[in-house]
């Protein structure tokens, strides 16, 4: 992605200050800025206002906002610029994993475990709160700036629409993406299709290439089927070059199973001896203690605030629509 260096919607603002540009993908931009009164730096994601902002974008807002988790990049705030919707959010200072995977050139196995087992248990607190990512890849977990980072899954899908979650319409990599969802976009178990999407992303850490993705795809203008082919044969291979352990090939092969209904379940992978081994004392209850704030408004706004912000984002050509629409985006049972 590139950083789209010129805009600067925080200019004249009188809570935040830009101090750089992160990252843009197709829907948005993110920059990093200061809140001036405390001087702590938040990371914000612009999204244009208007059209764009669709019924799916206000019902991730209302996602994210309602977490709260020591893997989650923790929302903040939601707030308008003359021309933008912007979600103020934690500041991740260790970058995205896509970036730290590629520049390692994959990592050891015993930190791929690291990784891997901080991100189902945020992918864990997120189902138990109601909530599926459908979009889990490196490029959606971001590295807070410690020593031994620790990881934050970031994409809420603001910038998907229902179209967007069907393969072929979806910019970046087609990789990730659970052989159900390819099949039949509508029905399926979000869960579960985020569990395919965790094991494509553990074999992308300890590989460092994608599971259904050949060399010799490159230039191919077919290339797109291909990989969506392969992946509803389940057709992948672990490199010989790269050695891991029979257990960590024994969960992969458990996660990446074409019937979501003989494929792991998030427990069954926490039951798993890979994912076990050297688990951080006190992690199997952390989730608990965190469910226990379910009620919690994690940000600094209530919900009627967030649903003001993102209905007027919307526009006023809208209004009339915005009982209907907002009914639906608390409705957050749609995708089960
Ligand atoms: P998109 O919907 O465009 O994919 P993301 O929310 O994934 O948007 O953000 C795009 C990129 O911006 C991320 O891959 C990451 O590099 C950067 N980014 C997003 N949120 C943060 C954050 N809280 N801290 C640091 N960087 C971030
Ligand atoms: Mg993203």
């Amino acid at each position: 992605m590139k950083a789209r260096g010129s805009k600067n919607p925080l200019e004249n603002n009188s809570k935040y200050e830009k101090i750089k540009d992160l990252n843009a993908g197709a829907f948005g931009f993110v920059q990093l800025a200061k809140e001036k009164e405390t001087g702590e730096r938040v990371a914000i994601k612009f999204m244009e206002r208007g059209h764009k902002i669709t019924k799916y974008v206000a019902r991730e807002i209302m996602n994210h906002s309602h977490l709260l988790h020591p893997h989650i990049v923790q929302f903040k705030e939601v707030f308008l610029t003359k021309d933008y919707l912007a979600i103020a959010m934690e500041y991740a200072a260790g970058g995205d994993m896509f970036q730290y995977v590629k520049h390692r050139g994959g990592l050891e196995e015993v930190e791929a475990r690291w990784f891997f087992q901080q991100l189902i248990i945020g992918m864990d607190y997120c189902h138990k709160m109601g909530v599926v990512n459908r979009d889990i890849k490196l490029e959606n977990t971001l590295l807070d700036g410690s020593k031994r980072p620790l990881l934050k899954i970031c994409d809420f899908g603001y910038s998907k629409n229902d179209k967007d979650s069907v393969p072929k319409s979806k910019v970046g990599t087609p990789g990730y993406t659970a052989p159900e969802v390819i099949a039949n976009s509508r029905t399926y178990d979000g869960k579960l299709a985020d569990v395919w999407s965790s094991g494509v992303m553990l074999y992308v850490m300890l590989f460092c290439e994608y599971p259904f993705e050949r060399p010799e795809d490159a230039g191919d203008p077919h290339r797109f089927q291909k990989v969506l082919e392969r992946i509803l044969a389940v057709d992948y291979n672990f490199p010989t070059s790269i050695p891991v352990s029979p257990e960590c090939k024994d969960l992969l092969a458990k996660i990446l199973v074409a019937d979501p209904a003989k494929r792991f379940t998030i427990s069954d992978i926490q039951q798993h001896p890979w994912y076990t081994k050297d688990l951080p004392a006190g992690v199997t209850r952390m989730n608990d203690e965190c469910l226990k704030l379910k009620d919690h408004t994690a940000g600094y706004q209530t919900v009627e605030d967030i649903q003001r912000v993102v209905t007027e984002a919307i526009g006023a050509s809208k209004t009339l629509m915005n009982e209907r629409l907002i009914d639906e985006v608390m409705d957050d049972n749609e995708y089960y």
